[in-house]
């Protein structure tokens, strides 16, 4: 066995309860990315562990699939129990087929987990079968009954404990198999520590705070907000008429005396957002990701170009402020299209309508689209982008 394997197992079997009501909390975004999956890249990009495991609550399969995209591969997805004891056993069952030698236990809700945590809690295990993130109290704690204070707890010695939680695998599953305790515990520390095991407090960090009411989000979303920096994207397109009865924009088919000539459908509009979202994360434009030589993108929808580099821009991490087009032509006329075109876009990138401007000129009969040869379209695309 390999002295040196490390697992790491999530536990999202929550179901945010105290958030009352909508998605679970460990699901929900921040930066623009879930919750979960910041707390899977944490655990998976860290050089010591080898596979990151997740218990998942029942009926929220399809949450997590959506959360970790496409890329994020668990060792083993593990349905929960009635209680978080219950699901930490379920999950280091389901471990204990490979077993690791040691384990960090972790909640899903605690999204920024510094990889010196990591490295603070393996080295503790050299010394003990366990250990945790501790941060010190700082508060003056008090006793309250019904809003009256009583007497004053006295803080010394007081520590607040955080996940991940370190353990010797076979050590922690061997006490979840013989729990005995009558109140169900909050932690696995405790687990370990009523079947006599010394667990040891290293230092935790103030970003591992776990995410339990709504003002945690908005918390969290400014301390990311401070490590995201601001990307402008330009796209410019440009189709010519051809034979035809109607013209492709933004998404809508726009009755019109001409058609647009083109591989795909032709969507000057959509063309140039696409071109102006791949322009923000700097990763090459609409004809390298969809080469007009391949024959799958013959008469393709434009919205399957947009929604690709909006997933594009999502993989980074990225959120889109913005997105503001202007349509160059002297005919159709936009104006009575004008809010159809917002609502398709912003349906398309799941954006609310605010977020979407669609402009349209012409050119006083100069030029190409003066003289009606053909449409023109320019976006600008605004995205928040984690500092590299
Ligand atoms: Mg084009």
């Amino acid at each position: 066995m390999d002295e040196n394997k490390v697992g790491a197992l999530i536990v999202a079997a929550g179901s945010g309860s105290r958030m009352g009501g909508g998605v679970p909390k460990q699901y929900r975004k921040v930066g623009g990315v879930p919750v979960i999956a910041r707390a899977f890249d944490a655990l998976a990009s860290h050089p010591a562990i080898h596979g990151v495991h997740i218990v998942v609550g029942a009926g929220q399969e399809g949450l997590l699939d959506e959360a970790l995209g496409e890329d994020r591969r668990p060792a083993t997805i593990t349905p929960g129990g009635a209680t978080r004891r219950e699901s930490v056993k379920a999950g280091l069952e389901a471990i204990a087929a490979l077993p690791p030698t040691r384990v960090l236990i972790h909640d899903a809700a605690r999204p920024f987990l510094h990889a010196a945590v990591v490295d603070r809690l393996l080295a503790a295990l050299d010394e003990a079968d366990g250990a945790i993130p501790t941060l010190p109290v700082v508060d003056t704690l008090v006793r309250a009954d019904d809003g009256v204070l009583g007497d004053n707890v006295a803080r010394d010695g007081l520590v607040r404990a955080q996940t991940p939680q370190a353990f010797r695998f076979d050590t922690i599953l061997a006490a979840h198999r013989g729990w005995f305790g009558d109140s169900e515990p909050t932690d696995d520390a405790q687990v370990a520590r009523a079947a006599g095991h010394t667990v040891l407090a290293v230092s935790g960090d103030i970003m591992l705070e776990k995410l339990t009411h709504e003002a945690d989000f908005a918390v969290a979303e400014a301390r990311l907000g401070a490590v995201m920096t601001s990307r402008t994207g330009m796209g410019y397109d440009v189709h010519a008429f051809a034979e035809g009865d109607h013209v492709m924009l933004c998404g809508l088919k726009i009755p019109h005396t001409q058609a647009l000539a083109g591989h795909s459908d032709a969507d000057v509009g959509l063309h140039a957002i696409t071109d102006a979202l791949l322009g923000t994360i700097a990763d090459g434009d609409i004809g390298s990701h969809f080469p007009p030589s391949d024959p799958r993108w013959k008469g393709a929808d434009s919205g399957t170009f947009l929604q690709h580099a909006a997933s594009l821009v999502a993989a980074r991490g990225g959120i889109i402020d913005h997105v503001d087009l202007t349509i160059i032509c002297e005919a159709p006329k936009v104006g009575p299209h004008r809010q159809a075109m917002r609502e398709r876009v912003a349906e398309l990138l799941a954006l609310p309508i605010g977020r979407v401007s669609v402009k349209a000129t012409t050119t006083e009969r100069l030029g190409f689209t003066g003289r009606r040869e053909g449409m023109a379209a320019q976006a600008a695309a605004s995205v928040r982008l984690p500092v590299e």
